[in-house]
């Protein structure tokens, strides 16, 4: 695989990376274009096939994974499989773009592990666990079980931020956008990551 920079938003569900990211590819000095990962989860009622994900069964996706089709997958909620597909990434790098990822935790790391000279990995943090529960009732696109087995999930998540190469905080949304340009456009210039905050 040869080609451009990674750049790696990782959160628990509900932190705000997703705003993030379409922050980050709206801004055309970064040159970024968004990989779609595939899920086998239910597609929500906005959500575009092929813009936000990729969908599939749980067995096409199983088939996928004997296939080794995947640069990285997770099961990141029982029967709720979700990766990044290896054409996905192959496509946007020949396109000559830099790819953003919106993905979870473990799948974020990996990414990392396997591109360590190519991947800025970004751990988006919430204010803390309650605002989670919050933002994630006021999307109301998930069921209360989900949003509980969401929020379970989130404090283990919450534990890998160290890991990262840099903590974004979002407590004030504009200023949350404001730093996660600047970092990255300063990484796309081949400067060196900053000290972590
Ligand atoms: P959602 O169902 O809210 O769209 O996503 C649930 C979680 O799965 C989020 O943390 C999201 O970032 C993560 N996710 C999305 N795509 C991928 C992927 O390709 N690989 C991994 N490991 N996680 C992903």
């Amino acid at each position: 695989m040869e080609g451009g920079k990674l750049i790696v938003f990782s959160a628990p569900s509900g932190s705000g990376k997703t705003t993030i990211v379409r922050h980050l590819l709206a801004q055309s000095d970064l040159n970024l274009a968004f990989s779609v990962s595939a899920t086998s989860r239910p597609r929500r009622p906005r959500e575009k096939h092929g813009e936000d994900y990729y969908y599939m069964t749980v067995s096409e996706f199983k088939q996928r994974i004997k296939n080794e089709d995947f640069l990285e997958w997770e099961e990141v909620y029982r029967d709720n499989f979700y990766g990044t597909l290896k054409a996905e990434i192959e496509r946007l790098w020949a396109e000559g773009k830099n790819v953003i990822f919106d993905i979870d935790v473990v799948g974020g790391l990996r990414i990392k592990k396997k591109f360590p000279e190519r991947t800025l990995a970004v751990f988006v943090k919430p204010p803390s666990v309650d605002e989670l529960k919050i933002r994630l009732k006021k999307r109301s696109t998930e069921s209360e079980d989900k949003i509980n087995m969401r929020i379970a999930k989130a404090s283990v998540e919450m534990a890998t931020a160290p890991q990262f190469d840099f903590i974004i905080k979002n407590y004030e949304l504009d200023t949350a956008l404001e730093e996660a340009h600047e970092l990255v456009a300063a990484y796309l210039r081949g400067e060196p990551i900053p000290a972590k905050p």
